[in-house]
């Protein structure tokens, strides 16, 4: 290979700076040439792209967000998209590819690089969700879990000057990866997760118990995925049985994604990118880069999109309750 293009693409995560120095500062390290795209695949096809040098990337380890810009694409999805992104690669001589992002992203690197195998592509593992076979953490994970358990600390002080029972929901449409971690972290009374099924009869006798074993505040996680249909639906429900605690609703949203990415995240960040570009010119492509027992581990993109029994860690499912007596 002799000019990659590197691009941050669907959700941001704090983590995709460091790991977008990385790639940059490794492939001119090896006399690669370096192209930024400016949100994701949009800028593929839009030709918004820049050369990048080592002070492109000058001070942004400490920057949450992308320098890049991330966006969803739809034109992307199409052959007519995905086709004039592929001219505009090829005008400017690139002939590899580096996709931060999560697996919408590497479902669209695998089709772009099936159709057009003569651009290698490498994907990295960039969501909060940390909900990606292959890799045991995603960039992006750690930084929002540590602001998840700043938020609920502080939420906790409140609870306890006034009694106060908080449903807080967490981000994670389809994964409780952030919210079983933030739980045992804060010591939720309960975590509601997409993984788990709980009944709201049981969630009731266990908060009255928490009552009856003089807890003075309570606090449950629910991730934005749990089937209960909304934070505020079981809140009510809870009101209507449990009359001890004044009810409040918290929702995190977007600040979870935002913040100077922690140490791990920067070490994650720089691990990967510096991986993805050793693999591309290693030869490999349609592979995703990932972290494994600590070491850093090729999976095929294909497998990494099939797998898709994702499994919250047992010792932790397991102990979320216990730990919350
Ligand atoms: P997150 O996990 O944070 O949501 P993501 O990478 O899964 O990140 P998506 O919005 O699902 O985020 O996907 C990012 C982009 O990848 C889309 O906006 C689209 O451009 C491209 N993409 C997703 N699915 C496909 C597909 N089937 N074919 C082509 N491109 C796709």
């Amino acid at each position: 290979i002799s000019k990659l293009a590197v691009l941050t693409s669907g959700g941001d995560a704090p983590g995709m700076n460091p790991c977008i120095r990385a790639v940059v500062r490794t492939a001119l390290y090896h006399g690669l040439q370096v192209t930024g795209v400016r949100q994701g695949y949009q800028g593929l096809i839009d030709n918004n792209m820049y050369d990048m040098n080592n002070r492109s990337v000058s001070n942004i380890l400490n920057l949450g967000g992308t320098i890049l810009k991330t966006a969803r694409c739809l034109a992307f999805r199409t052959d007519e998209g995905m086709e004039l992104a592929y001219k505009n690669l090829k005008a400017q001589g690139i002939d590899a590819l580096v996709v931060i992002g999560g697996d919408g992203t590497f479902t669209g690197a695998l089709r772009f690089s099936r159709k057009f195998p003569d651009i290698a592509v490498i994907g990295v593992p960039g969501t909060i969700d940390n909900d990606l076979y292959g890799s045991t953490y995603t960039l992006g994970f750690d930084t929002a879990t540590n602001t998840v358990i700043e938020a609920i600390d502080k939420i906790r002080d409140t609870a306890d000057a006034h009694d106060r029972l908080f449903f807080i929901e967490v981000m994670g449409r389809d994964s409780g990866a952030i919210a079983l971690r933030a739980g045992i972290s804060c010591g939720a009374e309960a975590i509601l997760l997409p993984e788990k099924e709980t009944a709201i009869e049981e969630l009731i006798v266990s908060l009255k118990a928490g009552h009856y074993n003089k807890k003075s505040s309570s606090i449950v996680i629910v991730a934005e995925g749990d089937k209960h249909g909304g934070v505020y639906d079981i809140a009510k429900a809870v009101e209507k049985e449990v009359k001890n605690y004044d009810i409040k609703v918290t929702i995190l949203g977007h600040l979870q994604r935002g913040g100077s990415p922690s140490s791990f995240d920067r070490i994650l960040g720089s691990r990967l990118g510096y991986a993805a570009v050793n693999a591309l010119i290693a030869g490999e492509s349609q592979k995703m880069v990932g972290l494994q027992a600590n070491h850093i581990v090729l999976t095929d993109l294909e497998e990494a999109l099939n797998q898709h029994e994702f499994k919250l860690e047992d010792d932790l499912m397991a102990m979320m309750e216990i730990l919350s007596i």
